[in-house]
């Protein structure tokens, strides 16, 4: 039986991270995937997502070139060489990541791994490996979507095989996933209606950002049905069609469900406790209920972000192997993005939440068409937010919709992690011409 000081079950994002961290700090490591090294992130996920948002963009950037002066001749888009272009950089990005974990002398088991309790666990193979560590890192699985003819529908881990893109698709749910393929199939020509079940998409997120984003998908020609339920899926000569709560029919091509993920908890089937969303029971320290097996990433279902899953395996296998390089973060002020067309990124609290949390607020905000769209002629606005703490003058919220959003609110994330206050923002000179000048720049509050 092989005996290992650590055992990672799941080689995403989050336990190649642990699995090279603890190698480096010389434990002996395996870690066991049943699929594709890298993970949702590198395989289904981000890095092919980002992909296709780039190729959608081409489209509006052709257009808005031509009141620059330039001339194009149309020639369509090319989907398979899109697709077969990112599956090659996707595999290219899965061999880096083997090597990483070879060079680091990580045991890469190909297989499925389950825990079977303390210190043990059991491979598809038949295989008992004994290792006194074990970390689940299984990441999370598309949720069914539970209605009748629920079989039609695709997810996005299908969307980057797809032979062909279909013309006609609709999307069910309002999240990350929704909003961001939404942009891309959009961008890419094909005609989309999204069905969301609420009254704003992108729950969570500060209300001027919801409406914002949601007014520029209907701009474009992006149909967006609120407060829709759908109820079935039928395949019909021409496609499908998908039926909603009152009955509307809606013929298309292609479904895609993006109705949430769910924590894979497959490896700790019965051994491990699962809360009532069925995520894994962890405490402070990524301690599950049995003793020597811990659990991060969307296996616990605190905060589905890649960074968020590389922080928690880097810090577990410093804990584990060594003293943690940097302490936990305040993973309450985690930026994030959403990688819509226009783009929108956030960190900190919304307007809602701060009203909702302090005694007094003040809210700078800031609407414009960019330079750009001037000559293109082009529809596009960006929006720029402060949330302020009156009592303390901290900025505890930015928010922007618009292009580079990420970009932006990466940096504005460093001054909101050292507590930076509305003053300072005002004291920092303005980089000029730029969009995020607007941001040291701001004094309309309401
Ligand atoms: P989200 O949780 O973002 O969105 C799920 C959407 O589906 C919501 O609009 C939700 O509505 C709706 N929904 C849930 N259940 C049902 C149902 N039974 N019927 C109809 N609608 C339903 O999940 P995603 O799948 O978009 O993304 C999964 C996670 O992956 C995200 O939470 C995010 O953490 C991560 N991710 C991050 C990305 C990034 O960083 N750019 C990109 C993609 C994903 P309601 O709001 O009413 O609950």
């Amino acid at each position: 039986m092989d005996a290992f000081d650590l055992l990672v079950i799941g080689a995403g994002s989050g336990g190649v991270r642990a699995a090279r961290t603890a190698a480096a700090l010389g434990a002996r490591v395996a870690i066991a995937e049943q699929s594709r090294v890298g993970g949702t992130c590198v395989i289904r996920g981000c890095v092919p997502k980002k992909l296709l948002v780039t190729a959608s963009r081409y489209r509006s950037e052709a257009t808005d070139a031509i009141g620059f002066g330039w001339s194009f001749e149309a020639r369509g888009h090319n989907w398979r060489v899109l697709r077969d272009g990112i599956a090659e950089e996707v595999c290219r990005l899965e061999q880096l990541y083997r090597k990483g974990l070879e060079n680091a002398h990580v045991t890469i088991l190909d297989e499925t791994a389950s825990v079977e309790g303390s210190g043990r666990v059991r491979l598809a193979s038949g295989r008992s490996v004994r290792a006194e560590n074990i970390i689940v890192a299984t990441g999370a699985l598309p949720s069914p979507l539970g209605i009748p003819g629920a079989e039609h529908c695709i997810t996005s881990d299908d969307v980057f095989g797809l032979p062909a893109l279909p013309p006609r698709i609709v999307i069910v749910g309002g999240g990350y996933i929704a909003l961001e393929f939404a942009g891309i199939f959009k961008g890419l020509g094909a005609d989309v209606t999204l069905l969301h079940r609420g009254a704003a998409v992108l729950r969570g997120f500060d209300a001027d950002v919801q409406q914002g984003v949601a007014g520029a998908y209907l701009e474009q020609g992006i149909r967006i049905r609120f407060n829709t339920a759908v109820r079935s899926i039928e395949a019909s000569p021409a496609g499908y069609c998908v039926t909603d709560h009152t009955g509307n029919r809606f013929d298309c091509d292609l479904v895609l469900n993006a109705t949430g993920r769910l924590p894979n908890t497959m490896a700790a089937a019965g051994v491990l406790a699962l809360n009532q969303g069925g995520a894994i029971v962890v405490d402070d320290r990524y301690a599950t209920s049995v003793a020597g097996v811990y659990a991060i990433g969307d296996a616990i279902g605190q905060l589905n972000l890649t960074p968020v899953a590389i922080r928690q395996g880097q810090w577990l296998a410093e804990s584990l192997f060594g003293t943690p390089r940097l302490c936990l973060p305040d993973f309450g002020l985690t930026p994030t993005a959403v990688f819509s067309t226009p783009e929108l990124a956030s960190v900190g609290l919304t307007e809602q939440q701060a009203r909702a949390t302090l005694a007094d607020i003040t809210v700078y905000r800031t609407s414009f068409r960019p330079m750009r769209a001037s000559l293109a002629g082009s529809l596009e606005r960006v929006m720029m937010k402060l949330v302020v703490d009156k009592h303390s003058d901290r900025v505890v919220g930015l928010h922007m919709l618009g292009r580079d959003a990420a970009e932006i609110v990466q940096m504005g994330a460093i001054s909101l992690q050292r507590g930076i206050t509305k003053r300072e923002f005002d004291r920092t000179v303005a980089l000029h011409p730029s969009v995020a000048e607007e941001f040291v720049t701001m004094s309309n509050h309401d």
